[in-house]
């Protein structure tokens, strides 16, 4: 059967210069040097940080108000939403008498995607995500952060409800204590 197609031109073989390599070293040697008079992309990582967009979404953290209370009602609606239930709450009464908070407030921060939900749907405005991305531990206990460290991390937030200051008018400033104080195990889960 005869053979169709067009014959492939081989290459010239090198001459004498082609065969020291020469060409090509100076080649690699004159885009190195190029290269070092461009500006540098690369950043000296960790001293050197990106800045983040205002809606970066970084670890959630729980905020306190302006007058250093914690926000968090344990309503559960972010642990209910979670969707790889990284979250989990367990509930106390406040010496408000109209409402709780939590007794124990964790984020397994191994599963949290960091997708916004529990920040979406709090209607406390107690949750929210920082631009915080490194996460580092030693072993997976230190990943699961409890409800003071959460705290420490999200700071204090300007709060926008005013829950409390309804609830002074109503019941007198003795009432609104800083820290909920637990009156007694409520409802876990
Ligand atoms: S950001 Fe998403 S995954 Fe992380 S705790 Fe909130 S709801 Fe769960
Ligand atoms: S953080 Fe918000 S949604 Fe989650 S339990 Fe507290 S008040 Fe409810």
């Amino acid at each position: 059967m005869p053979v169709s197609g067009k014959p492939v031109a081989r290459p010239a073989r090198p001459g004498l210069l082609e065969l020291t390599y020469l060409p090509s070293i100076l080649k690699g040697m004159w885009i190195t040097l190029r290269h070092m008079f461009r500006p540098k992309v690369t950043m000296q990582y960790p001293e050197q940080r990106w800045s983040l967009p205002d809606n970066y979404r970084g670890l959630p953290a729980l905020v306190r108000d302006e007058e250093e209370r914690v926000k968090c009602v344990a309503c559960f609606l972010c642990e209910y939403v979670c969707p790889p239930k990284a979250i989990h709450i367990e509930a106390q009464e406040i010496q408000t008498g109209v409402e709780k908070g939590p007794r124990v407030f964790e984020i397994n921060m191994l599963r949290c995607i960091m997708c916004g939900y529990c920040e979406e749907v709090c209607p406390e405005q107690a949750i929210f995500l920082t631009k915080e991305y490194t996460t580092v531990g030693v072993n997976r206990a230190e990943m699961i952060f409890p409800k003071e460290k959460l705290l420490e991390m999200g700071g204090i937030r300007p709060d926008p409800i005013k829950k409390w200051q309804r609830l002074t008018s109503k019941q007198g400033p003795s009432e609104t204590a800083h820290e909920p104080v637990c009156a007694g195990r409520g409802t876990a889960r």
